[in-house]
This record gives structure tokens, sequence and C-alpha cells, in this order.
């Protein structure tokens, strides 16, 4: 298979610009003096580089006022910043050295906006950072800046909505090449072995997660693959995804049957599915809260009689990450807007002989939804 080019391969510098100053608002607005943001999505969100970091320090300073952003790094580890276009966007890099006290240096830059109260601190920042945080800044409150900069990340630029579309086309590559894997006799681990190589041939970096249920196993919806040999009849989920080289994920399930079903409750039961699917599809548009797509699929799953075998809401939000804001899921009553882009995912799952699910990602748009996975929903049989 060819190796597509993906586009968008890096965000721009423009873009970049403007969510640094959304964010700034953003922590503003929630009372925060300063976002210290750790390496992780959040970080390439906002820079186009994720980064890593252990034990040295790595903090992304971004103060609520107009003073310039700056990202504290250790000196050695500046090389792999070298893509970041620090000047457009107007960040200040300060490198340290071992022997240096990075805390001490992140407190000043913090200070540089004025008196510092408050600090949100990215979720991802690990627990030795932000105790050591805590003593530089003693007089500041840290609370969490997954909740500002989720406001930001939830509603979707037109380029990385269009990033999310070439995660979806890759992975929609992959399933109309799994019928060729899915043979009876093979184990999960074989075909999801193979799976996991051709999402990494249709564009994506890695294949962040292969789920092959076979049998029993497909009414466990977190399984991943098993030595469990595939036999004829099983009902088989395949659930899969990563990130392309844009950062963002793809992730989509399709349920495959190896020759006719066994189980001679599966056709009626699938089909249930399947409309389910598409009612909490056909619920999405902007004004609609979160928790009425999850109804929409509950609804029909439950009038079948299968309420208690949907064991999981209805979707996550994806983007920079697999699993992010929105959580499509009852009690959730964030309203749906423009750019908010999620799966679709209900499952129903007979604990013991078989399970099956259907997952898309759509987008809201501005009067409706975009389903960006175009493979067909029904049971895919593999002979
Ligand atoms: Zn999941
Ligand atoms: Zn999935
Ligand atoms: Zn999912």
């Amino acid at each position: 298979m060819s190796r597509r080019s993906l586009h968008h391969p890096a965000p721009d510098p423009a873009d970049l610009r403007a969510r640094i100053d959304r964010a700034r608002a953003a922590a503003a607005d929630a009372g925060a003096d300063a976002l210290l943001i750790a390496p992780g999505s959040d970080l390439r969100y906002l820079l186009g580089q994720a980064g890593g970091s252990f034990e040295r320090l790595t903090t992304l300073v971004v103060p609520a006022t107009d003073a310039p952003p700056a990202l504290v790094l250790p000196k050695l580890e500046a090389p792999g910043y070298a893509d970041v276009p620090v000047d457009d966007l107007g960040v200040e890099l300060v490198t340290w050295v071992d022997g240096d006290d990075p805390y001490r240096l992140v407190a000043d830059l913090a200070a540089r906006g004025g008196r510092v109260g408050r600090v949100a601190v990215s979720d991802a920042t690990i627990a030795l950072h932000v105790l050591h945080m805590r003593a530089a800044l003693p007089d500041a409150e840290q609370v969490l800046a997954g909740p500002i900069v989720r406001e930001l990340r939830m509603r979707k630029g037109t380029e990385e909505v269009a990033a999310l579309r070439d995660a979806a086309a890759a992975i929609d590559r992959v399933h109309a090449r799994v019928p060729e894997l899915l043979r009876a006799g093979r184990t999960e681990a074989e075909v999801g072995a193979d799976i996991a190589a051709a999402i990494v041939e249709e564009g994506h970096t890695e294949a962040k997660f292969v789920i092959v249920g076979s049998g029993p196993n497909g009414a466990s919806p977190h399984h991943d693959v098993s030595d469990r040999v595939i036999e004829q009849g099983d009902v088989v989920v395949v659930d899969i995804g990563g990130p392309t080289p844009a950062g963002y994920n793809s992730d989509c399930t399709r349920t495959y049957s190896v020759g006719q079903p066994a189980a001679p409750d599966v056709p009626d039961t699938f089909e249930v599915l399947r409309q389910a699917q598409a009612a909490a599809v056909a619920a999405v548009r902007p004004g609609v809260p979160a928790q009425d797509i999850d109804a929409a699929a509950r609804e029909v799953i439950t009038a079948a009689g299968f309420g208690n075998e949907f064991i999981h809401r209805t979707g996550h939000g994806i983007g920079l990450d697999v699993h992010e804001e929105p959580y499509i899921m009852a009690g959730n009553d964030l309203v749906l807007e423009p750019g908010m882009a999620f799966s679709v995912e209900p499952g129903i799952y007979h604990a013991g002989r078989w399970g099956a699910r259907i997952e898309d990602i759509v987008v809201v748009t501005d009067d409706g939804v975009e389903s960006l996975n175009q493979r067909p929903h029904g049971l895919t049989v593999v002979d």
C-alpha cells in the first residue's frame, strides 16, 4: 500500500500565536495569573510540539497579562525545540543547566505579569514539578489548567478539522484491509500485529491501540489482543487508531464476522446497534447538549431490551489526545458548538458470548454534523 502524504504537517505559526493569545485570555477569565504548561498535548497545541521531560523541568510560562510567554527548558534539550517558531510566536527561550534552580526561573517569569496569586498547572504535570513549583511560589494557589485549556482545544479550527479528516481517511484505509487479515485459525495477536503495521503504512506515526476482540473477548470493550485463536462463526470487534504526523488521532471501530455468525441473535442485535449509532449521529448539531447524543443511542438500545448490555458512554472528544473533552455521556449538559469533534460509538456486549461496537468520529458543523469515517457500518462478513 502506498504511503499517502498528509497535508498540514505543522500548524501555521499564525494559528499557534492565536492559540497562545486565547490561552492568555482564558487564563485571565479564570482568575489565573499564569499558565504553566508541561510537555504533552497542551504544549503541542500551543507550540506545535509536545516535547518531553522527566526529572528536568520544561515548562511554558504564559502570563495572563501582556508579559511575554517563556519556554523554560534544560539547555541540553533545546535542540529538540529547534522547529518551534519562537520568534513568530513571541515566545522567549530560557534555558537552564544542571545546578540552576529552574523553579525559581519559572516563578520569576510568572511574576513578570505582576503579583502571582494563582497559577494554573497543566493536568499532565508530574507531582515532582508541581510540589517544587509550590515551594517556589509559596503564596500562589495552584489550580488545574485543564479546564482552561480544554475550552480552547474542544473547539477545533478548520486546520484541526482537516487534520482529523486526514486521520479518519487513513484509518478507513486500514479497515478496508482488515478482511484480508482476519481469518479463522489466526490468533487475535497475529491479526493485531498485521493491523498495527497497516496503521503505520497508511499514514500514522504509530499504532496507538489495536483492539481485536473475537468471540467472547468482543464483549470486553477495552480488550486489546490475546492469543485466542479466531474461530469460524466468530463476531470480531476491531477498534483501532493512532496519531498522524500532524498529531491528530484516528479512532474507528467496525465489527466483522468470520463467515456467517454462529450465534443466532447476531443479525437482529447488530441491526439495533446500527440504528442506535445512526440515531446518535443524526442528533448531532449545534445547540444540542452532549448528553442528548448519548440518550439518542441509548434509547434505541434500551427499547430493544439491551440497555444493560451498553456499558459505557456513547463517545469522547478527540484531537491531539485520543480521549479528551467533550465526553458524550449522561450528565454532561455541555452545549455542542461548531468545531467540536468526538466519537459516536455505542456497543452491545453479551458477556461471555460476543459483542459489537460501531464507532465513527464526527464534527459539529454550522448546521449539523460531518461524519469523518466513511466505511460501511454493517456487519462485514469475511470469508
Ligand atoms: Zn475507549
Ligand atoms: Zn475506538
Ligand atoms: Zn473511541
